[in-house]
């Protein structure tokens, strides 16, 4: 095992969330000094209390033809899960529109393709890790049940599931009787369902301390409450961090700062078309009549994850830029959407509320990539609603770019030259 104390690591990563934490793990476990700078704490980001779901059967990506129309729909109706904040916002706009252009038939194929290698790689890599690790964090593999009250709708899911035929991923069908066999925590609002198998879940923040133990163990160096404030350069390269709490070199660097990259990035003219994608959740004891398996509440995008240690809901995505108040009616929203599927959609205790933003990318693709202007820089971030899910996949997959290794996938549908 190698530590690095001084200023001068092999690698440095910037971010301290699920994504930063994988890289620097796989990269110490392969024999390099790794430091973390995190401006905050670990976790304090996206990482902390996201719902918890490894959802390698979530294929289709968020831009699919008809996405735009029906999520107009559900505006009007007053149940998307989506808001946009009115404001003159030319960033946001280009990125809705670049969203928009990837709403394409060619693009759905592309990416479903793309996230089934990623996710089957990362799901592999989790079983390896809690194979080789103690990483006590409530993990369960029992699937996801996507719930439906709207039997048109539910039957509108048939499609979806199609698509995930080919990759051995498809869903089993549940009637209204026998959805309650599997689950008996839903309600007499739901009219049934589709269970994947395939899919596991555990507590994120437990995931976090553990993982961070694991790797500081390994010898990973994390300096919390150090934020980076811009990089020094040489020809073609990346030469040092400039930070709140001093100034750090080494000889590569991975950039994992979630939805703050772009500001980051930008700083070295590079581009990254990532915008924050704000989402809530609620977290309480477990309520008396608890699930037992993950749910999806499809027609309000609500999830619900029960663990041993808890209960949490989860969702929203609202485009508000870089605003993390927590907003009283979205909070109470996820409330009254597990109402509609739940017996008991409560518990007795909230333990938290928290809000935070996820890094969104314009094509629901990842951006893993060597930097070409500066070959020693190296991004991964755009993981929106999947990172904790393609987590070890990505830092497999930095860590075998940066050492020169067989990558463990096609790394070309997440390179950052896709955008032009
Ligand atoms: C409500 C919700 C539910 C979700 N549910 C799931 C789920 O079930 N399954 C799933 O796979 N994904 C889920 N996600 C998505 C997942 O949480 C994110 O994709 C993932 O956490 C992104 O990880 P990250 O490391 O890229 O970013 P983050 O966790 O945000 O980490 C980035 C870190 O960089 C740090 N940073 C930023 N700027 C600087 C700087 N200048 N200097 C130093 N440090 C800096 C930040 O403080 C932060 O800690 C959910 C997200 C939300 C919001």
């Amino acid at each position: 095992m190698k530590t690095s104390t001084s200023g001068h690591s092999d690698i440095l990563v910037v971010g301290g969330g699920v994504i930063g934490l994988a890289c620097a793990y796989y990269l110490a476990r392969a024999g390099q000094t790794v430091r973390i700078i995190e401006q905050e704490h670990m976790g304090a980001g996206a990482s902390h209390g996201n719902c918890g779901l490894i959802f390698v059967s979530d294929l289709p990506p968020l831009c699919a033809p008809g996405a735009i129309g029906h999520e107009l729909i559900r505006t009007l109706k007053g149940t998307s899960p989506l808001y946009i904040q009115p404001r003159s916002d030319l960033g946001l706009a280009l990125w809705l529109l670049r969203f928009a252009a990837n709403c394409t038939r060619r693009h759905l194929n592309h990416a479903i393709k793309a996230r089934d290698a990623i996710l089957r790689v990362s799901g592999e890599l989790f079983s390896d890790l809690f194979a080789d690790e103690d990483l006590p964090c409530d993990f369960e593999q029992r699937g996801v049940l996507m719930a439906f009250t709207d039997p048109a709708t539910m039957r509108g899911y048939q499609k979806t599931n199609r698509l995930l035929e080919p990759f051995g991923l498809a869903a089993t069908f549940h009637d209204r009787a026998s959805i309650r066999q599997i689950e008996p925590a839903l309600n007499d609002g739901v009219c049934g369902g589709w269970h994947h198998r395939a899919d596991s879940h555990l507590r994120p923040e437990m995931l976090m301390s553990a993982w961070t133990r694991a790797a500081r163990d390994k010898g990973v160096h994390i300096d919390e409450g150090c934020r980076l404030e811009g990089f020094d350069t040489r020809k073609g390269g990346v030469s040092g961090a400039r930070t709140s709490i001093g100034h750090f070199t080494a000889d590569q660097f991975v950039l994992a700062a979630g939805a703050w990259t772009p500001a980051i990035a930008r700083q070295l003219g590079v581009r990254v078309p990532v915008q924050p994608g704000k989402g809530y959740s609620i977290t309480m004891d477990r309520p008396a009549v608890c699930p037992t398996i993950p749910c999806y509440l499809v027609e309000r995008n609500t999830v619900v994850t029960p663990w041993r240690s808890g209960y949490r809901l989860g969702g929203t995505m609202e485009f508000s830029g870089f605003d993390n108040r927590l907003n009283e009616r979205r909070l109470r929203n996820l409330e009254t959407s597990a109402a509609l599927y739940l017996k008991t959609p409560l518990g007795r205790r909230v333990t938290e509320q928290w809000t935070s933003l996820r890094p969104m990318s314009v094509d629901d693709l990842p951006i893993i990539d060597r930097v070409p202007q500066w070959g020693n820089l190296f991004i991964a971030t755009g993981h929106g609603m999947l990172g904790l899910s393609t987590a070890t996949g990505t830092g497999r997959l930095v860590t075998d770019m940066i050492l020169g290794r067989r990558p463990p996938f096609d790394p070309r549908p997440f390179s950052i030259g896709r955008f032009g």
